[in-house]
């Protein structure tokens, strides 16, 4: 028999690449390998993100790129899924548009990725398989992770948040929870398996456990997660900053395996952009986490995400996000333009900002980010940091590159063999997004 083989390609967030490695684990467990060239793929899956219009232009981009292989191939199938795939307007238009795609299928049905496929491969006709809401948790999936050291673990699904400017609630659903039991007996499975690093994921991990009948929350889980031997370190994403309180923040403390690195969203430095956003905190509050987090924890890397060019945002309120970067200090920042949502409040506001000035001001941004990161990595020079290495580094294959518990990425010279490896690196150089060092055992 030939071999066969699949290519997906992921847009987005770490949500969506641990949805493409379950994708990935099914199409391996019927028999289909990796490949990089899409020439040569019997399976294209476009797993797709709406968060800004940006991300769906390219998508769009793609799925016309593909017509020619269809054309070139009728057997190869085509899906699409994730966020994208959540709004009606877009499914429209792929099945108008697109007739070269052979399945859709939004995030609430994954699971349903493989009797889709096979259906596709005997009916020969496009499928559209989307739920407005997630009925269930995913059922288990298998899943093929890309590395043997390190993997992503969903703990709650969804958001109930509704930020004004954000589409995640629309299309990811409310907030579900995964059973403690379930998140604990899954991570000890693949600490046995030689993982050393854990992402917990969710849209807001710290609503953990909220919708529960019985009292669990975040920071049970993760004392009940410390606990598990082999593992090394635990890392969350995302917690939003009103519901960071001080149990959790004494809970990562106290825990020698949550890594020492806080992302903590700010969005925007103006009360009035901050309250028309829905963030649920004001400057003030958010100033006040991170004092509370830094006199716990004074060696805490903190990071955040950002957004410029919300409607109504004026000169003074971008100001107060600059004079907001220039207080806090964090180690490293996201920073995004506001993008229209349609079906979001936001998308509506009246004042929407030019696209100019929306350019002017993230480029403001990024220049005092970078020089607020040079300065603070300032402090890593000398010190003996242990660095879980990643493997060659993308920009110099000659050289190593991995992360410290505060995540900073660091490049040293060593054998790849060490790839999966805590080692001790001594850091001699510094620039604003890396360090530069050398091992020391
Ligand atoms: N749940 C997380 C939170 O509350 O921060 C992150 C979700 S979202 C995938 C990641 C980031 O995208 C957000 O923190 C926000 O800065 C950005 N984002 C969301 N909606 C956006 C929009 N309409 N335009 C531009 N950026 C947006
Ligand atoms: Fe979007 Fe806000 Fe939910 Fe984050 S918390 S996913 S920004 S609605």
């Amino acid at each position: 028999m030939r071999d066969e083989f699949f290519k997906i390609k992921t847009y987005g967030c770490q949500m969506n690449e641990h949805d493409s490695e379950k994708i990935a684990g099914v199409l391996e467990e019927k028999g289909y390998q990796p490949t990089e060239e899409l020439e040569q793929a019997d399976v294209i899956i476009l797993n797709t993100c709406c968060i800004r219009e940006k991300a769906e232009l390219k998508v769009f981009g793609k799925v016309g790129e593909l017509k020619h292989l269809k054309r070139k191939n009728p057997d190869l199938i085509i899906g699409i899924c994730g966020c994208m795939m959540q709004q009606e307007d877009v499914v429209a238009e792929i099945k108008e548009k697109y007739s070269h795609v052979d399945i859709v299928f939004g995030t609430h049905n994954i699971h349903q990725f493989e009797e889709l496929l096979k259906e596709a491969q005997l009916k020969r006709e496009p499928l559209v398989k989307v739920w407005d809401e997630g009925k269930e948790l995913i059922p288990k999936m298998p899943v093929r992770r890309e590395e043997d050291y390190r993997a992503y673990v969903t703990i709650i699904y969804g958001c109930d948040n509704f930020c004004t400017y954000c589409i995640v609630p629309h299309v990811r659903g409310r907030e579900r929870s995964r059973p403690l039991a379930d998140i604990v007996a899954e991570i000890k499975e693949l600490a046995t398996d030689g993982v050393k690093e854990v992402m917990l994921l969710g849209q807001n991990v710290n609503s953990y456990g909220q919708d529960f009948e019985q009292e669990v929350d975040f920071s049970q889980l993760l004392t009940e997660i410390n606990q598990i031997e082999d593992l090394k370190r635990i890392r969350y994403m995302t917690s939003h900053p009103r519901d960071f309180n001080q149990k959790l923040i004494d809970t990562v403390s106290r825990l020698d395996k949550v890594c020492n690195q806080f992302h903590l969203p700010v969005q925007a430095g103006s009360n009035k952009i901050l309250a028309e956003m829905n963030r649920g905190y004001t400057r003030e509050e958010y100033i006040q986490l991170i004092e509370k987090i830094r006199a716990k924890n004074p060696n805490a890397a903190i990071s955040t995400d950002v957004m410029v060019g919300f409607p109504g945002e004026t000169e003074k309120d971008f100001a107060d996000t600059l004079d907001l970067f220039k207080q806090v200090k964090f180690d490293m920042a996201y920073s995004f333009i506001y993008s229209q949502r349609s079906g979001t409040p936001a998308a509506e506001y009246k004042e929407q900002v030019a696209e100019e000035v929306k350019k002017e001001r993230l480029q403001k941004l990024l220049d005092l980010q970078s020089e607020i990161s040079r300065e603070q990595n300032k402090s890593y020079l000398g010190q003996t940091v242990e660095v879980l290495i990643e493997g060659p580094s993308k920009k110099d294959k000659s050289k190593l590159s991995g992360r410290t518990r505060s995540n900073k990425i660091v490049i040293c010279e060593g054998s790849d063999d060490l790839t999966g490896e805590l080692i001790n690196v001594k850091i001699k150089k510094v620039q604003s997004w890396t360090l530069f060092g050398e091992i020391t055992d």
